[in-house]
């Protein structure tokens, strides 16, 4: 098998709590606390959690939008976190990312031609100005907008249209990989799945590989090749999308997912309610993170943390009772 286009190993990123007179560390936010994973090409890994589980940073750590604490990302052969200067440029053209709000991404000054056009400048891929228009014309029409668009503003649009813009800000530089960050938790629910549509479509035809995080697990089932559950910092979960609906392994993944509501109503799901909130991320639970509101919990799981070991069919749980 063909080496994946993005492996993250043991990734961490703790983020200091300053206080006092003197702004002195007085404690650590533990956002992504050991997290390894990796991304063939093409394929989609959806990366899901409750809020504040680590998902969106882990996925800026990626991008180097934020400096990991430690860990290792190697990105199509190179080491993401040795990168500087020209060469660091040049994976930022590579992965891309369309944030969750398409009203503050796009500058409300500029024309939708003048947006894609910067990426097109920055980057150096249109030789004329009467090129980068043909460019922003196709990019426009290649996600179900029309070229004559380029001459209005984003107030005049619609927040999937928006949305849209968004993502053909991202294919404007032709990258390999994008971060899709909570890309349709914004939108109205009848425009979500016309989104997640567009996204599949353009990812069989460009072969795009997208890290998809969201909150919601069952947004990520129809795009996902594999999901990722997280919780806490920790990946507890991974495998074939498929196989993880069908099924859940992990205490928590069973948890979130028999709240999704299911269409036939014929199918009965056993509700499982989660007691109590989740823990602060600075002072998270010992052993297995989830042992506070987890009904299986034994001694054993406050004392130490489950590894995430790999099952049959590359289903991977954390959870000493699997
Ligand atoms: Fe629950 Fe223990 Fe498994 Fe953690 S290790 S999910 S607390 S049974």
């Amino acid at each position: 098998m063909s080496e994946p286009l993005l492996r993250v190993t043991d990734l961490k990123k703790h983020f200091p709590v300053t206080g006092g007179l003197l702004s002195r560390e007085v404690g650590r936010v533990y956002a992504v606390d050991g997290v390894s994973f990796s991304v063939n090409r093409g394929e989609t890994l959806g990366l899901v959690g409750e809020s504040g589980c680590g998902k969106s940073t882990t996925g800026r750590c990626v991008l180097r939008l934020l400096e990991p604490s430690d860990g290792e990302i190697v990105f199509d052969g190179k080491d993401v976190r040795k990168l500087s200067g020209a060469d660091l440029q040049a994976m930022r053209r590579d992965m891309q990312i369309v944030f969750q709000d398409p009203f503050a991404s796009l500058n409300p000054r500029m024309t939708i031609g003048a947006i894609l056009g910067e990426a097109l400048i920055i980057h150096k891929l249109a030789a004329s100005a009467r090129e980068r228009e043909e460019r922003v014309a196709s990019l426009l029409v290649k996600v179900g907008l029309k070229a004559e668009h380029m001459r209005r503003y984003p107030h005049e649009f619609s927040g999937g249209q928006r949305q849209r813009i968004v993502i053909a800000r991202a294919l404007a530089v032709e990258p390999k990989l994008i971060v899709c960050d909570e890309p349709v938790s914004a939108l109205d629910v009848s425009i979500q799945a016309q989104v997640i549509n567009l996204l599949e479509d353009l990812q069989a035809e460009l072969n795009l590989t997208y890290l998809f995080v969201a909150h919601d697990l069952s947004v990520v089932e129809h795009i996902s090749d594999r999901v990722a559950v997280m919780y806490l910092g920790r990946i507890v979960e991974l495998a074939k999308a498929s196989d993880l609906y069908r099924n859940p392994r992990h205490p928590y993944t069973q948890a979130l997912l028999s709240a999704v509501p299911v269409p036939d109503p014929r199918v009965k799901r056993n509700r499982i309610r989660l007691q109590g909130d989740v823990p602060s991320p600075m002072n998270p639970p010992t052993g297995c993170h989830f042992h506070t509101r987890c009904s299986k919990a034994e001694p054993r799981c406050s004392q130490s943390a489950p590894e995430l070991k790999q099952g049959a069919g590359g289903h991977f749980v954390a959870c000493h009772l699997v």
